[in-house]
């Protein structure tokens, strides 16, 4: 089945998504780039900080003044060897830096230092959440670009960003829809951040995506021309863009007129993308070797320096949560998609300390506590509800305290209110421990019996399912307080009882 591209207009409504995907198969390939998370930039010593004063992170290197000389940032080839080994890619011993020439304001030396034709790395993969291996075809070092600020009269060059360490990471076109695409982007995220080589933050830019956009009549074998789309800076957005472009040039081919290559910009408001400048060639850039640097040598102690140092991956701690926490392989890869998350459900489970209660740990927070960080935009790496306090709760449910249904209640004044005294605090505070004495139990029941005859009538006339309706309204006059198991258990008694009274 095709995924649909229902809710996605494209540019004349001849199209619906489904019938578009019937007749052509999109074709996907990926740029990413990660700013390396160094703490200086890759020629010079200039800090890489974010948000500094514009311009106060500049030096005679990162300006392009005449006369200076780069120097290679070691931290940031150790930081892209690892993203190498990480994706199973070959490393080459000696790789190139090239110029790539061409003018812009943010670019004040006019060409930008990164590899070409001999990157440090090729090959290597990843495989996504549907089974589809996506290849890459290479990944290269190289300096980012300064930043325009356009405002209201003049415009701004800030240079704080030129010089910041990159890798740009290509992929084989091998992707075939919009939700591959951006599940492979948030794999890749999670492998760099999991690595601690970049910080993967899309709306500050250090994590960006380009996406390479064609579709050809299935069934045939030669891609068809792609587009390129920019300004990509949410993964929803890419979903969106790639989406509105596939019925865009299914509506061109569909109208007998050709796809142009060109690079298109995505305006998140209108959901649209548009055309921005017809497509470079390479030979424009009029790339050579960097004279002011030597090639790049990478040994093999070198690497194996890094080998002995990767954090266990994405991939590897997913299985590592099937097998040690029995998890189901969805539970496992939700919760291992991001290396905060997975700390935050490692230390909720050593908190309550029960190998029983792994699985209800993972309910909570794939539910519970994921849907709270994405309503209220938590950070992951300082949750307001700590891990402490979501196993605090957890305990008191298994040591039937409270029940479920109080626990969640107190789960949304916690995410409500945010950090302060634990849910054992609040239960106390606030009267909400469950009702686990039989006599009680029993007078609560024997009332809510005698105060709705008819069901009772009905019930003993034969309608089991009103039992529910018991249960039900048990609880709610106990406020929820009441042990769910006991009421169940005391209801069964009564209503027997007088079954056979
Ligand atoms: P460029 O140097 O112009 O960016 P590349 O050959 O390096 O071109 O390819 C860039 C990206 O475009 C790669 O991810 C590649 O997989 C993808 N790509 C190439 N051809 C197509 C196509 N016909 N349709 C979709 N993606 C493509
Ligand atoms: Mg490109
Ligand atoms: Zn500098």
């Amino acid at each position: 089945m095709n995924a649909p591209l229902n809710g996605t207009k494209p540019a004349r409504a001849s199209n619906s998504g489904d019938a578009v995907l019937d007749r052509y198969e999109p074709v996907i390939g990926l740029e990413v780039h990660c700013q390396l998370k160094t703490q200086t930039k890759l020629f010079c010593g200039c800090s890489t900080a974010f948000g500094a004063m514009p311009n106060h992170n500049t030096c005679p290197v990162c300006l392009g003044h005449p006369g200076v000389l780069p120097a290679l940032n070691s931290e940031a080839v150790n930081f892209a060897i690892r993203f190498a080994l990480a994706v199973g890619a070959d490393i080459q011993e000696t790789s190139v830096f090239a110029r790539k020439q061409y003018f812009y304001p943010d670019l004040p030396k006019g060409y930008q230092i990164t590899q070409y034709d001999l990157p440090y790395c090729t090959g290597g993969k990843l495989t996504l959440a549907s089974g589809k291996t996506v290849r890459l075809i290479r990944a290269h070092l190289e300096e980012d670009a300064g930043k325009n600020v356009h405002g209201d009269e003049s415009s701004y060059v800030d240079l704080n960003r030129a010089g910041v360490p990159l890798i740009e990471i290509v992929s084989h076109a091998d992707i075939r829809t919009p939700e591959d695409a951006a599940d492979y982007l948030k794999r890749l995220r999670s492998l760099v951040r999991s690595l601690e080589i970049c910080d993967g933050n899309l709306e500050e830019g250090s994590f960006r995506c380009d996406a390479n956009v064609s579709i050809r009549p299935r069934g045939q074998e030669k891609f068809g021309t792609r587009c390129e789309i920019k300004n990509l800076n949410s993964f929803r957005n890419i979903e969106r863009a790639i989406k509105y472009e596939i019925l865009r040039q299914a509506d061109l081919l569909d109208h007998g007129q050709p796809v142009v290559q060109q690079t298109m910009l995505f305006d998140a408001a209108s959901g649209k993308t548009h055309p921005m400048r017809s497509k470079e060639e390479s030979h424009d850039y009029r790339y050579f070797p960097e004279p002011d640097l030597l090639p790049l040598r990478i040994d093999e102690a070198r690497i194996q320096r890094q080998r002995e140092t990767l954090p266990e991956l994405p991939e590897a701690m997913a299985r590592r949560f099937e097998e040690k926490h029995g998890l189901s392989a969805y539970d496992a890869a939700v919760l291992t998609s991001d290396k905060d998350l997975a700390g935050f459900y490692e230390a909720v489970v050593k908190r309550v300390g029960s190998a029983a209660t792994e699985k209800i740990v993972a309910n909570w927070v794939t539910s519970e506590y994921l849907r709270e960080v994405n309503n209220r935009n938590w950070d992951l790496t300082n949750p307001p509800i700590t891990a402490d306090h979501l196993g605090e709760l957890i305990e008191l449910i298994g040591k039937s305290v409270i029940s479920g249904r109080i626990a969640k209640t107190l789960f949304e004044e916690m995410a409500e209110k945010g950090p302060g005294k634990g849910p054992k605090a609040m239960v106390e505070a606030q009267g909400l421990i469950q009702v686990s004495d039989t006599s009680e139990i029993r007078n609560v029941v024997t009332k809510v019996l005698d105060a709705n005859p008819e069901q009772l009538a009905d019930y003993l006339g034969g309608r089991d399912k009103l039992f529910g309706f018991f249960v039900g309204q048990t609880m709610k006059v106990s406020g929820g307080k009441m042990n769910p198991q006991m009421v169940n258990d005391v209801l069964k008694e009564l209503l027997d009882a007088r079954r056979k009274g």
